[in-house]
C-alpha cells in the first residue's frame, strides 16, 4: 500500500534522504531507527506529504504523491500520524479533538462522529476522559487520544514518529499496548522508534537509516542478533 521509489530530497543545500527504496503491503509493521539526524522523520513526513521530495515516487494505494491536491487530500485521509509531541489541540476536549476531522473532512453527523470517537477511546481505554482538555491527561494518555484520534478517520495505514519518546518510563507501556493491540490486528504501520521490545514483538522488518540512507533492512531476529553493517552494529550497541 506504501511504495517509495528512488526517493530523494534535499533541504536547501542539504540531501536529507538519498535514493530511498521502500515497499510496504497491506499488514506489514515496519520499525525504523537509527541515529538522530539520518532523516527518519523526514521520511515518514513526505509519506503523507507533510515534507515535499524533490525525486523519485511516493506512491499510497497507488497514487502518486505530487503537487496534486487531490491526491494529497486522499492520501492524508488513508494515512493517520501519530507525532512525539501528541498535537492535540489544547483549546479542545478529548471528544472534541477526536471528531474534529470526522465531521469538516468527512463531513459525518456530529452524532456519529461522536460516537465513533467514544468507541476509539474506549479502545485505548480512556472514555471517561473524553470530556476533559488534554492539559489535564498525562502524557500517555494524551497520546493514546492522538492515537484514537488518528483511528476515528479509518485509516489504512498508521505512521508514528516516536510516539513514545518524549513520555516518561511509567507510561511508555500503556502506548505501546495499544500499538501492539493495533498491529495485531492487522494495522499497516510504520513506527519510527527506539523500543526494540515492540519491533522484536510486531516488526516484520526493521530498517536501519542513517545518512539519509537505508543502510540494512531484515526481519526482527536477524536484525538484532546478527546485524550486517558495522554502522548498525555500533547504532545497536548504543541503544541496547
Ligand atoms: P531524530 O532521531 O533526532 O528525530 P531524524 O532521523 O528524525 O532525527 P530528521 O528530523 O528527519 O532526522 O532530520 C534529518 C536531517 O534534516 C537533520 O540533519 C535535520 O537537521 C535536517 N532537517 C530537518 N528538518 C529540516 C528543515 N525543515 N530544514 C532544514 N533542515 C532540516
Ligand atoms: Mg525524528
Amino acid at each position: 500500500v506504501v511504495e517509495l521509489k528512488d526517493v530523494n530530497k534535499w533541504y536547501g543545500e542539504f540531501h536529507v534522504l538519498r535514493n530511498i527504496n521502500l515497499s510496504v503491503s497491506k499488514g506489514e509493521k515496519i520499525v525504523i531507527c537509527g541515529p538522530s539526524g539520518s532523516g527518519k522523520s523526514t521520511m515518514i513526513r513526505c509519506i503523507n506529504r507533510l515534507e515535499e521530495h524533490q525525486r523519485g515516487d511516493i506512491l499510497v494505494k497507488g497514487l502518486a504523491l505530487t503537487s496534486d491536491l487531490k491526491n494529497i487530500e486522499t492520501v492524508r485521509r488513508e494515512v493517520g500520524m501519530v507525532f512525539q509531541h501528541f498535537n492535540l489541540f489544547p483549546h479542545l476536549t478529548v471528544l472534541e479533538n477526536c471528531c474534529l476531522a470526522p465531521i469538516w473532512v468527512k463531513q459525518l453527523p456530529r452524532r456519529e462522529a461522536e460516537e465513533i470517537a467514544m468507541s476509539f477511546l474506549e479502545r485505548v481505554q480512556i472514555p471517561e476522559q473524553a470530556l476533559k482538555y488534554p492539559g489535564q491527561l498525562s502524557g500517555g494518555q494524551q497520546q493514546r487520544v492522538a492515537i484514537a484520534r488518528s483511528l476515528c478517520m479509518n485509516p489504512q495505514v498508521m505512521l508514528f514518529d516516536e510516539p513514545t519518546s518524549a513520555l516518561d518510563p511509567e507510561m511508555v507501556r500503556e502506548v505501546l499496548d495499544v500499538m501492539v493491540e493495533l498491529a495485531n490486528e492487522g494495522m499497516t504501520m510504520l513506527c519510527v522508534t527506539h523500543e526494540m521490545g515492540f519491533a522484536k514483538q510486531v516488526a516484520d522488518r526493521v530498517i536501519f537509516m542513517d545518512r539519509g540512507q537505508i543502510m540494512e533492512e531484515n526481519e526482527p531476529g536477524q536484525f538484532f542478533d546478527n546485524p550486517q553493517s558495522e554502522r548498525t552494529k555500533l547504532f545497536l550497541s548504543q541503544i541496547l
